[in-house]
């Protein structure tokens, strides 16, 4: 483990022993608890969904081909994705890589909850429906809200699109590149 997800290891255990953590049912099925990745003085913070089979062998988020499509979307926001810290909803893969149920997101969030708090990013862009309805605490309609900057609770958001959209939607190609292009305007405030 490298020294930044060491210390906010440290930082989750005083929640709970997030590396063993039993709170809920993807306890069970689970490799490795993803925490995150990136420095704890990011400007910018990243929530996705839930590791995949990749990220779940690893113990990192985003090393798979969602992974890869993010790396080429923050470079052409201009953004480098060692300067950015990574996370998502839940910490743990869910079987078949099905999406989170609520509970299991409520069960992580004081993680993630922690997460935001210590790292005091400037703007948090929430990859996807799953991580932006879970965060904002709301429905999020993606096609009309995408690219868009909301505030909750002093921090700033912009909703994005998954990485993964990308690869299953062709057409979203040019609309998820185009939003990513805006990304440093979370860093103005
Ligand atoms: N998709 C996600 O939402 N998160 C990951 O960590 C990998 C793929
Ligand atoms: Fe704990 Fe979150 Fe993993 Fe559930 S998903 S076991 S709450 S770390």
């Amino acid at each position: 483990m490298d020294p930044d997800t060491e210390r906010m290891v440290e930082i989750l255990n005083k929640i709970d022993d997030v590396l063993h953590c039993q709170r809920c049912d993807l306890a069970l099925s689970r490799t490795n608890v993803v925490v995150g990745s990136g420095p704890l003085d990011a400007k910018i913070m990243l929530i996705g969904e839930a590791p995949g089979k990749n990220e779940d062998k690893k113990g990192m988020p985003f090393v798979g081909s969602a992974g890869k499509n993010l790396d080429k979307l923050l470079e052409e926001g201009g953004v480098r994705r060692e300067n950015v810290y990574i996370t998502n909803v839940v910490k743990c893969r869910p079987p078949e890589n099905r999406t989170p149920k609520p509970d299991e997101i409520q069960a992580c969030h004081p993680y993630l909850q922690k997460q935001i708090e210590t790292i005091k990013p400037s703007g948090v862009i929430l990859l996807g429906k799953t991580a932006a309805e879970a965060v904002l605490g709301r429905k999020v309609e993606m096609g009309l809200e995408h690219g868009t900057v909301v505030e909750k609770d002093y921090v700033r958001y912009m909703i994005m699109y998954h990485p993964a959209a990308m690869i299953y939607k062709r057409t979203l190609k040019d609309t998820i590149t185009g939003d990513f292009k805006n990304i440093r305007e979370l860093l103005d405030n």
